[in-house]
């Protein structure tokens, strides 16, 4: 029932998130459900990642990305965070890898033990701990693999398309597994052997000569990027596991988008290396400027040139909005740089469609540089009766 319920979180129709409302709240829902499963006495690698036993590699990827986040200690201090990080660090690293997956299905955790990457995780998650970047940009993850990275798409938006929203098909170019050699960057039928430059242990101890006295560190073997065995190269990716592909995304641009916001599409970036989980996908929308609407937010920028007749008078004037023309009221007595509302005549609120900004209207009064005789006389008569008129005190 616990697996079920998180199989809907990790649905990956759910997984397109809208950024300037980001809900950290089903990252609190791992955690709620999280800390339910693990008060299993049985550990079980499917329900550490909450998924089904029959799931798919994309899920185990997703879930497994998912929970590192929440649960890596430079992000999470809560105390049992690490130990949680480890787990799922284990789980991931059996489930991910189809013939350690076999084994553990038929035989359970006990098939595993001995064998040759299992095992050493404390040292593995102390370089984990130096290379994981806060939430993520496509730090090494362990030993072998990494996640992939995240990938950034820009999005060019008409004025008007970004205010009413708008579909859009995108192809972006990424990294994906390589179908030659499954994701692996072994050649098919070639056998691995042990690594000549770290004789199989995957690390090599260096040392530097500090003020403190010299220091030892481990690293990760270069040459068999810390599996401990290389293997002949595929000869479809040169070893990297991923190859450059296309691919179509659909694009449902909320109304009221603005320049910088962004989409996130999780685990549409680059595939990991070597299996490790996919990145993300974030399309950033750039909004093309209107000739005279200006955006201010959620409001809309104009400014009406009156008439000082229309001014004195009041009129009803045509101005532009992006609902097309519209009716503005210049009420009798209007004074030069009064700004009048138009209510609603704005931008939609991203994600609440009903609710939006105003047309704000700044008036500037006309004066006429030059009049006609006539003009004139008629002006001149006007003074004559502001002269005459008993000043108010
Ligand atoms: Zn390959
Ligand atoms: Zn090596």
């Amino acid at each position: 029932m616990l697996a079920s319920s998180c199989s809907t979180i990790f649905s990956p129709d759910s997984s397109h998130t809208f950024l300037s409302s980001r809900p950290h709240k089903d990252l609190y829902h791992f955690k709620l459900s999280y800390s339910h499963l693990i008060v299993r006495a049985q550990r079980n690698y499917y329900s550490v990642l909450g998924i089904a036993e029959d799931a798919g590699k994309p899920e185990i990827k997703s879930a497994y990305k998912k929970l590192a986040r929440t649960y890596h200690p430079d992000v999470n201090k809560d105390p049992g965070a690490e130990q949680k990080f480890k787990d799922i660090s284990n789980a991931y690293e059996v489930l991910s890898d189809d013939e350690k997956r076999s084994i553990y299905d038929r035989y359970g955790e006990d098939g595993l033990k001995g064998g040759p990457s299992m095992g050493g995780f404390s040292s593995i998650f102390d370089e984990l701990l130096n290379n994981f970047d806060g939430m993520g940009m496509g730090g090494n993850f362990r030993n072998g693999f990494s996640e992939g990275e995240d990938l950034a798409y820009s999005l060019r938006l008409d004025f008007r398309e970004a205010v009413f929203g708008i579909d859009k098909d995108i192809e972006i170019n990424r990294l994906e597994d390589c179908p030659t050699c499954e994701a692996s960057g072994a050649k098919p039928g070639s056998k691995s052997y042990v690594c000549r430059t770290c004789n199989g242990h995957g690390q090599l101890i260096s040392s530097i000569r500090t003020p403190f006295g010299i220091v030892q560190q481990a690293l990760s073997c270069p040459d068999c990027d810390g599996m401990g065995e290389s293997s002949t190269p595929c000869n479809k990716c040169r070893g990297e596991g991923r190859v450059k592909k296309s691919k179509k995304i659909n694009v449902k641009v909320p109304a009221g988008v603005d320049t910088g916001n962004k989409i996130r599409f999780e685990c549409e970036g680059n595939s990991g290396k070597k299996g490790g989980p996919p990145g993300d996908l974030f399309v950033v929308f750039e909004v093309r400027a209107d000739p005279v609407l200006k955006r201010d937010g959620n409001n809309i920028l104009y400014t009406c040139k009156v008439s000082y007749l229309d001014a004195i008078l009041g009129t009803v004037k045509k101005v532009p909005t992006v609902d097309g023309m519209s009716d503005l009221k210049i009420p009798p007595g209007t004074q030069p740089n009064v700004t009048l509302m138009m209510a609603k005549k704005g931008v939609p609120f991203v994600n609440k469609k009903s609710k939006r900004g105003d047309q704000l209207v700044k008036v500037q009064v006309e004066i006429p540089k030059k009049l006609n005789v006539e003009e004139r006389k008629l002006i001149e008569e006007l003074v004559n009766i502001d002269k005459a008129r008993v000043p108010s005190s």
